[in-house]
């Protein structure tokens, strides 16, 4: 059997940026309305600055306005519900990602519940969640979505094009990855199963995948022969391993090798769903400026 065909995260992400971008200065032409993100980083983790900075400097390039908001890890809860109020009302932001994970002593239910739904590009607000847990198949997706997950359904319409009526195994259930993935291939008529850490023998079921998913944060854990023949898998793990002398490497949560001799179609680690986050963050933040302008959702 052929090797399985990669699918490029960092091309796609890169042709979504741009139609991003292309939308971002249309939009500003029309209504002189230019989309604004504000970043919201509390303490000092590393990788959330990191994070955010890539996010920041992204907005700008596709012709955004970003406001970039970093707080001390001492911040109290009222302080940054304050800000978030503040960032609610500000008309010339449209967007507000508050990085996780939030330091121990603020409580993250709190602050996502706060964020105006019309305003969270993460998707994460409750009555976001709730709109994609209740969305009809065919029912445009004019809310935001968790980017992570709205990439990886991007990824596989633009490999597979019509998902209807494959059968769907999501290894990871939480609720940034694994269920909004779930919710998003129900609605593209999928046939989804949720596998987690305590499901009965995983081999078994994800050898019955059409589409396989998997999303728990393990390195190269799902093997070779796990995977049906020709199947499409999407593999949104980031794993930093040892790679001998003191360095280390980033892999996923497949074993890439194994899986590329009998997949059909696979995502490497990294260059796969990892680029999709930060396109889809500003494909969001587009589609909340265009409603504040009172233009519907497009698909760019
Ligand atoms: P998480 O919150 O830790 O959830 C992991 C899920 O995997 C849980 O549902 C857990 O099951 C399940 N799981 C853990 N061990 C398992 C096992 N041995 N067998 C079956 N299921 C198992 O992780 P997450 O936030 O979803 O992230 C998952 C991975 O995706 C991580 O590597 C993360 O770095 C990566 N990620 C990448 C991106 C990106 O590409 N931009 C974004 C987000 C996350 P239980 O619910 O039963 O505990």
């Amino acid at each position: 059997m052929a090797e399985a065909k990669l699918i490029d995260g960092k091309v796609f992400a890169a042709g979504l940026r741009a139609r991003v971008g292309a939308g971002v200065a249309e939009l500003h032409a029309v209504t002189g309305i230019k989309p604004g993100l504000a970043t919201v980083l509390v303490g000092d983790d590393a990788a959330s600055q990191v994070y955010v900075k890539s996010k920041g400097r992204v907005a700008a390039e596709l012709g955004m306005a970003s406001f970039d908001h970093r707080l001390p890890a001492s911040t109290t809860e009222l302080e940054l519900l304050q800000l978030i109020t503040r960032l609610n009302k500000d008309p010339a932001v449209h967007g507000i990602l508050v990085q996780l994970p939030l330091p121990k002593h603020i409580v993250t239910p709190d602050i996502l519940l706060a964020v105006d739904p019309d305003k969270d590009v993460d998707g994460f607000h409750p009555m976001n969640v709730g709109r994609l847990g209740s969305i009809a198949s065919g029912a445009p997706l004019d809310f935001p979505v968790p980017c992570t997950p709205l990439g990886c359904s991007m990824l596989l319409a633009d490999a597979l094009g019509a998902l209807s009526g494959r059968h769907a195994v999501v290894l990871g259930r939480s609720t940034l990855v694994g269920r909004p993935v779930a919710q998003l291939l129900l609605k593209a008529d999928c046939t989804v199963t949720i596998a987690h850490s305590r499901t009965r023998d995983l081999p078994a079921l994800c050898r019955t995948a059409d589409i396989l998913v998997v999303a728990i944060g393990k390195p190269a854990f799902v093997r070779g022969d796990w995977i049906k023949p020709g199947a499409a898998v999407i593999d949104v793990g980031i794993n930093r391993i040892s790679a001998g002398d003191s360095k280390t490497r980033l892999v996923g949560d497949v074993a890439f090798d194994e899986a590329r001799a009998v997949a059909g179609h696979l995502t490497p680690v990294p260059g796969g769903v990892g680029p999709m986050t930060v396109a889809c963050l500003m494909y969001n933040t587009l589609q909340e400026a265009r409603r504040r302008a009172g233009l519907p959702f497009t698909a760019v």
